[in-house]
């Protein structure tokens, strides 16, 4: 397959039998719930333990972690349950102080992606570091500012490099917290192919509840791995309450996702199969979205021939449109027969989304 991956990585050399699992809480709150969280998580698949102890957030005034004391109680986690450890650095100080304390793997969180003077702060401190380095996708759609920050750190040295895709804000409101922009993360799959890409629903989401069904898609699209934020008692969180699970629920999570193995033909026909299905759905749902686009324009284009009271049939531009597109069309392999249907359905839609606007 096209991103099949040909390069041996860190991820690799894990050697693991399901994809790579990130988990622990949003923040570091005490170093008791640290610890406790830890030890529920210890016999399961979780690799990485995961706690925030300098929190970016959007608002001042609320928790912005707990700082660098929280490295103590992740070398404590260490010590007590065997389990490696990963927190966010968002600048030189951080990455110091974290290679100091041992921590295993550093994320750089969306809110640092965007920042290219952050990102090569960040990228100087880490150098030739052997520790793994995440870069989450930046907060804005942009995948330029994505593959820049991987890029800054490939150069600074920094040898075991990894991507998360943690969605996108956006000004419309949507179901999402961070809407996915799936076809975003396939372009980076695509631009880095040997990339470890772990997808972290959590902040896709941002509510527990949609967290099984974005890591099917993750694991349908062929990611690597996922990074999902983990609490005892989730409500109570001192961050991103709403979005966090119980290690019991992080359990049945992953025992019900299905993990497809490329290892016989037949899995691997399956894998493509459904990695390809995945992409379908991805811009189906984008057509569903652009057609909706559509319509709420022609909404307006009736209010403005209401106003000057206009036929809402206009002959000759429906002909300059279907012209163009079927010239489009063609330039896409689509055929002629094709794109007139199509634009038959979308006209009489149109015209019905005018005719009752007009009428309204
Ligand atoms: C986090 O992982 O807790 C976090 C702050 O993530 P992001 O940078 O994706 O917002
Ligand atoms: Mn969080």
């Amino acid at each position: 397959m096209e991103n099949s991956k040909q390069m041996r990585t860190w991820l690799d050399d894990m050697k693991l039998d399901h994809p790579l699992v990130i988990a622990g809480p949003c923040s570091a709150e005490t170093e008791e719930q640290v610890l406790k969280i830890a030890h529920q998580l210890k016999d399961t698949d979780v690799n990485y333990y995961r706690a925030g102890i300098w929190k970016p957030r959007t608002r001042p005034g609320m928790f912005e972690g707990v700082g660098a004391l929280g490295l103590k109680w992740l070398q404590k986690v260490k010590a007590e349950t065997g389990m490696k450890t990963c927190t966010e650095v968002a600048n030189a100080a951080h990455v110091k102080l974290a290679l100091e304390h041992d921590v295993d793997l550093l994320w750089i969180g969306a809110r640092s992606t965007v920042s290219p003077f952050i990102m090569q702060e960040i990228a100087d401190a880490l150098g030739e570091t052997d520790k793994i380095v995440l870069v989450k996708n930046p907060v804005n759609p942009d995948l330029a500012l994505w593959l820049g920050g991987i890029e800054r750190l490939k150069t600074a040295g920094v040898k075991n490099l990894g991507a998360i895709h943690r969605g996108f804000s956006t000004y419309e409101k949507t179901k999402y917290r961070n809407i996915p922009e799936w076809q975003l993360a396939i372009e980076f799959q695509n631009r880095f192919p040997d990339l470890p890409l772990i997808n972290d629903p959590s902040h896709i989401t941002g509510n527990r509840e949609m967290i099984f069904d974005v890591c099917q898609t993750a694991l349908d699209l062929n990611f690597d791995g996922l990074m999902i934020e983990t609490h005892f008692d989730p409500e109570n969180a001192w961050s991103d309450a709403a979005q966090q699970v119980t290690p019991e629920k992080l359990v049945q999570i992953m025992r019900d996702l299905k993990i497809r193995k490329e290892s016989d033909p037949e899995a691997e026909y399956n894998s493509d199969l459904s990695n390809l299905r995945a992409q379908i759905d991805v811009v189906d749902t984008q057509l569903i979205e652009m057609l909706g686009k559509r319509m709420k324009i022609s909404d307006g284009i009736g209010a403005l021939k209401k106003q000057k009271n206009v036929a809402v049939l206009q002959s000759n531009r429906w002909n300059q449109i279907l012209g163009a597109m079927i010239l489009e069309g063609e330039s896409k392999g689509l055929s002629e027969e094709f794109v007139l249907k199509m634009f038959k359905a979308i006209h009489q839609e149109s015209i019905n989304h005018q005719e009752k606007v007009i009428n309204s």
